[in-house]
């Protein structure tokens, strides 16, 4: 049953249940409609006795009798005559009535089971079954009651089996119409199921393709649909994208850094090689190694950096939350950054005491540092720096220049990994301090954005949740 497809055992299942439910509807009606059917034997061998019983008179002389009676029977009886009406039912829809003496005789009619109905005691008005040859007949009295009659009985007899054809073509057609109905069923179910089930197939498809090809842009694509299997392809597709998304920002962050990561690498390797060409003085060493060392705090920059992200994508190891003073903090960063005096840039800070938050100190600290020198390097000359922190409903820290601003453009790519705008191609940087200042917001359950208008000025905003 294992290794069997779903569609076949969805079948299989529906095929069980369906013959279940045939089965027992067959004999439901096979029941219903033989109970039905004795029932109507039986009222109608009542009816038949119980009408026949007004059509048996005695007369004391033939000459009581009205002559309009055509076609009635006379039977000599009790020194008189009884006068058998004409629409006495002897013998109608299989229901005999045949008429007796109380001691037995056989009066009028006919009788084909008296070798079996003559043991039955003449009972009035009840309902008797009479086994003969392995069929059940019924048997019912009526004692006559007119004057001279009372010693009179008329007996009814019928069959259990009268009108069974009824009830054989009931189930004859049943037997062929319900079969029939129960494989038209089945394999109407078996389509059902199998078309029902075809998004799977493409499921399965799509994901085995992407597995094997490692081409994440393939995509399921069962288009619109509310039903559990669309629900499910749509979120497998959205799952890819994201994948497809996540996989090639990694690409293109690693392939940027290795190119990051050469060009002062080659800078380095030519400055060795060209002093090596020659003894040089011990001024030109000095200066070789200026560059050399130079270059070289660029390249662990990066690594630091890049170590960085990449331990803040483990989520939670390498930087540890704890509950700290980010009032503290902010003015700890701003005191010693206001040291820079770049550009006669001043720095100044407006900070609410006592503001805490879950966080990592060093992701912090490394936040407001990569803001306020953004700040310095895009300040402009007797610029001012502005760092608030307040708490509201949120905690909200913002660094404001009045540098060089950035274009509406620009503002939607700054976050990004080793962007930087054209502006600033002359100054030194990478290009990851902002995208490291959104990596730790988003590692802080917080968020950053930026308002800026070009040549007045920029403004970050970071917004951290309350402890
Ligand atoms: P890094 O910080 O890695 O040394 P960077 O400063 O160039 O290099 P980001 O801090 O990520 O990189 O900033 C990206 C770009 O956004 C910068 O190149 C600059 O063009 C622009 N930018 C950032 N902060 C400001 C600011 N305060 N004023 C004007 N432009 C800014
Ligand atoms: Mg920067």
């Amino acid at each position: 049953m294992k290794n069997l497809s779903v569609k076949f055992k969805v079948t299989i299942w529906f095929a069980v249940i369906m013959i279940f439910i045939v089965a027992v509807t067959f004999c439901i009606i096979l029941w219903a409609s033989n109970s039905v059917m004795q029932k109507n034997i039986q009222d109608n061998l009542i009816e038949t006795v119980e009408d026949n019983v007004d059509e048996v008179e005695f007369f004391e002389q033939l000459s009581d009798v009205q002559s309009d009676h055509g076609d009635d029977q006379y039977i000599a009886y009790n020194g008189g005559y009884l006068e058998i009406d004409d629409d006495f039912l002897d013998r109608v829809n299989g229901i005999i009535t045949a008429l007796y003496h109380n001691d037995g005789r056989l009066l009028y009619g006919e009788n084909p089971l008296a070798m079996v109905t003559a043991d039955i005691p003449f009972s009035d008005r009840t309902m008797r079954p009479a086994v003969s040859d392995g069929t059940t007949y019924y048997v019912f009295d009526c004692r006559l009651e007119s004057d001279g009659t009372e010693e009179l009985w008329l007996r009814g007899m019928v069959s259990e089996n009268q009108g069974t054809g009824q009830l054989n073509s009931i189930i004859r057609i049943s037997a062929i119409a319900l079969p029939a109905l129960l494989l038209l069923a089945v394999i109407g179910g078996y389509w059902i199921a199998g078309r029902a089930l075809r998004p799977v197939e493409k499921i399965t498809e799509a994901a085995s393709q992407i597995s094997r090809g490692r081409d994440l842009n393939k995509r399921i694509g069962l288009g619109k649909g509310s039903d559990e299997l669309h629900k499910l392809a749509n979120v497998f597709d959205d799952m890819f994208s994201r994948l497809d998304e996540a996989f090639k920002t990694e690409q293109r962050f690693t392939s940027d850094a290795s190119h990051e990561l050469r060009t002062p690498m080659a800078v380095i390797m030519a400055q060795c090689e060209y002093t090596l060409e020659e003894p040089r003085t011990a001024e030109e060493y000095t200066e070789a190694l200026t560059v050399i060392q130079r270059q070289g705090r660029k390249m662990s920059r990066l690594i630091e950096d890049m170590l960085c992200f990449a331990r803040m994508e483990q989520n939670g190891k390498s930087y540890p939350m704890e509950r700290l003073d980010l009032s503290a903090l902010a003015e700890d960063v701003c005191s010693d950054m206001s040291l820079i005096m770049d550009k006669n840039i001043a720095l100044e800070w407006h900070i609410k005491q006592g503001v805490f938050v879950s966080g990592n100190r060093t992701l912090l600290t490394r936040l407001l540092t990569n803001l306020i020198s953004n700040a310095y390097r895009y300040g402009r000359q007797d610029g001012e720096i502005i760092v608030t922190l307040d708490e509201t409903d949120e905690i909200i820290l913002t660094v404001k220049d009045n540098g060089i601003g950035i274009s509406k453009e620009q503002q939607k790519k700054i976050f990004e990994r080793f962007y930087r705008a054209d502006s600033s191609r002359n100054t030194e940087g990478t290009g990851l301090g902002l995208a490291m200042v959104k990596d730790i917001a988003d590692y802080h359950s917080g968020s950053v954005e930026v308002s800026s208008n070009e040549g007045e000025g920029s403004v970050f905003t970071v917004r951290f949740p309350r402890l």
